[in-house]
């Protein structure tokens, strides 16, 4: 890259940082802070907005609420600061997907983009010649959106059960293995892309011993997999990624897929448009249902990158139409079962994704009976049965969750689900930087008509009470 020399970098930074209090000052209003504080029974102030998870989408719900002047709020992460997301931790490719003029996290405040923050530091020139953004730069970059916002973060705490009282919500939250309960009037889940669910593989898969197979997701010693045969089962971007950071490390690899043939058009490219952002949450269900049975049956397509990283290398092999049937370990190798005959391997790594199981979030387990999913609520017509969408939760026009039976956790309406479990009911919305400016400014904008709608006759009696005369008149102090 063409870098600009450090010091230019840092002063570069430090002007745009002063650009952006200033585009704050300029769109500050209106600026009243309005919330009318709650406390409760034992006289603590009940935070208004607990987000769990400061990942991208976590720090955007909070940026996103503090324009609307909500500002008693607070996310927590259980990682370590610098660590939320996927980006430092199990994201095995080299760039975003994502185009680098995609914007999100910025909500439309030009100093606030990626693109702004990388020219500050390296140049016009540096941004017109990259070709798409690297991934720990994207971590950087989230890490200095949180700073100069100033966002109010604590790492190392876990949210690990819920509970409605009469006062708010009640967070127990884990914290340097000690637990503390939180009182909170509105919870915004954004607690990653497989949530509410969990990374999945074929059961036949997750009998074989640890030492022999891994998710995408999880933590994998490449240089321990050099000169190894390693198979990957699956076709999407995760799949391609692993398999090309195993033959980077020196292994040999065979990827299959089920698919005849590999998903090459990227169909949310099509429906990236402002139409769609703003439209597709307000279709009546049965269109909603053909719509993401038909976007999340065909899955995403791969960039070019992707293929180019892995196909370049002697050592792989890839067999479409290969489904694995079955898997046996025998000794230190794994074999695997397909309709072509066994595939023997020292090592198997599943891209097979995630499911979703509103269940698998322990804060949410034991609630999760009560609590809609599309199936409850959505027959779909022959040929467009889906068990897999059937799972994700039915989520209400302000990304909260239903109740499967009325009246019986009314609660639910304040605990806000900003995940890729929103996508049956959003579209591309939670976890997506692509829909993100206009995802979360309807989140926070439905928490904002919540939070007001609650305390109504409140902002009904001020209005009564208001008194402040625009102008003395004579003889008045
Ligand atoms: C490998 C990979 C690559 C991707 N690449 C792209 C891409 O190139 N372009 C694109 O547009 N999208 C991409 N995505 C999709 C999406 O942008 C990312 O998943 C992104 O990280 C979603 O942001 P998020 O804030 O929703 O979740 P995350 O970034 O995953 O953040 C969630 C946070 O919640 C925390 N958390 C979870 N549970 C709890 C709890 N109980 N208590 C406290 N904290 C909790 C986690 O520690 C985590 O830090 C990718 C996803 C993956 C998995």
């Amino acid at each position: 890259m063409d870098a600009l020399p450090q010091a230019d970098g840092r002063a570069g930074l430090a002007a745009l940082e002063a650009q952006v209090a200033r585009d704050l000052a300029l769109i500050a209003y209106p600026e009243p802070e309005w919330v009318p504080p709650r406390r409760s029974a034992s006289g603590e102030r009940v935070l208004d907005v607990l987000v769990v998870g400061a990942g991208q989408g976590g720090l955007v719900t909070l940026f996103a609420l503090r324009r609307d002047r909500i500002t008693n709020i607070l996310a927590i992460d259980r990682k370590p600061e610098g660590m939320e997301g996927p980006w430092r931790d199990f994201a095995r490719m080299r760039t975003l997907r994502s185009w680098k003029t995609v914007t999100g996290p910025d909500l439309d405040i030009p100093s606030l983009t990626f693109q702004s923050w990388f020219e500050a530091q390296w140049g016009a020139r540096a941004f017109a010649a990259l070709d798409k953004i690297a991934k720990d730069t994207w971590a950087d970059y989230l890490a200095w959106y949180r700073r100069v916002l100033d966002l109010p973060v604590r790492n190392g705490v876990e949210l690990v059960a819920l509970a409605p009282q009469p006062e708010g919500l009640a967070a127990t939250l884990l914290e340097a293995g000690r637990e503390r309960k939180l009182l909170a009037r509105k919870l915004v889940l954004a607690t990653g892309i497989e949530t509410p669910g969990r990374w999945w593989m074929p059961d036949f898969v997750a009998a074989l011993p640890r030492h022999l197979r891994a998710h995408t997701a999880e933590p994998i010693d490449f240089a321990a997999l050099a000169g190894r045969h390693v198979a990957v089962l699956g076709a999407g971007a995760s799949a391609f990624d692993n398999a090309a950071t195993a033959l980077e490390h020196g292994a040999r690899v065979t990827l299959c897929c089920r698919r005849p043939a590999l998903q090459r058009v990227q169909p949310y490219k099509q429906i990236s448009f402002a139409g769609f952002f703003r439209g597709f949450p307000h279709l009546p269900d049965a269109q909603r249902w053909r719509w993401m049975n038909h976007l999340l049956s065909i899955r995403e397509a791969f960039p070019r990158e992707t293929w180019e990283r892995t196909t370049r290398h002697a050592a792989f092999t890839l067999r479409t139409g290969t489904p694995w049937t079955g898997a046996r370990a025998e000794g230190d190798r794994v074999v695997i079962e397909t309709p072509a005959g066994p595939l023997v391997a020292d090592f198997v790594i599943c891209g097979t994704g995630f499911e979703m199981d509103v269940s698998a979030l322990p804060a949410l387990a034991e609630h999760a009976p009560l609590i809609a999913t599309w199936a409850d609520r959505y027959t779909p017509p022959p040929g467009e049965e889906n068990p897999r969408l059937g799972r994700f939760p039915y989520l209400s026009q302000s990304f909260a969750f239903t109740e499967r039976v009325p009246g019986t956790a009314p609660w639910l309406a304040d605990v806000h689900l900003f995940t890729f479990g929103a996508t049956v009911s959003f579209g591309p919305s939670g976890s997506s930087i692509n829909a993100m400016k206009f995802a979360a400014t309807r989140l926070a904008q439905a928490i904002a008509a919540d939070l007001f709608a609650a305390d109504a006759e409140a902002h009904y009696q001020a209005l009564l009470a208001y008194d402040t005369p625009e102008f003395t008149l004579p003889g008045e102090a």
